[in-house]
C-alpha cells in the first residue's frame, strides 16, 4: 500500500472542499446508520469521524481532544486520499505518519478542528 506525504493530504483535502464539522458523536452515528454502503464498509467500530459527501463536509467528533481530533482528521483524511484503501491499512498508515508528522504538520491539523 502507499503511504501519501502530508503535502497530497492537504490537498486532497483542499481539492475535495469539505468544511470540517465538529459534531458530537450520537449524530455521528446516527448519519453512519444512514450512510450508502460504500460509506459504511469504512466505518470503525467507534465512530470518531466520518466523512459526509452530501454535506461536503468531514465530521469529527467533538467530545475528543484537540489532539485526538487532529489524529482522527488525518485518518478521514487518508480515506479522502485514497477511497479504495480498507481501514486497516487507514489505521495503519494513520498511526505511521502521526509519529513522522512535524510540528508545523500537526499544528495545521490541529488548527483545523479547533
Ligand atoms: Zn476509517
Amino acid at each position: 500500500m502507499d503511504t501519501p506525504t502530508f503535502a497530497q493530504l492537504k490537498k486532497a483535502f483542499v481539492d475535495s472542499g469539505y468544511e470540517i464539522r465538529l459534531l458530537p458523536r450520537r449524530q455521528l452515528e446516527g448519519m453512519a446508520l444512514d450512510a450508502p454502503a460504500e460509506v459504511k464498509r469504512h466505518l470503525d467500530t467507534n465512530i470518531m469521524g466520518l466523512i459526509m459527501p452530501d454535506d461536503n463536509a468531514i465530521g469529527i467528533a467533538n467530545e475528543l481532544t484537540v489532539d485526538e481530533r487532529a489524529t482522527t482528521l488525518l485518518h478521514e483524511l487518508i480515506h479522502l486520499w485514497d477511497e479504495e484503501m480498507d481501514e486497516e491499512d487507514v489505521e495503519s498508515i494513520t498511526l505511521d505518519m502521526e509519529e513522522t508528522l512535524n510540528p508545523n504538520q500537526f499544528g495545521f491539523l490541529q488548527f483545523l478542528v479547533s
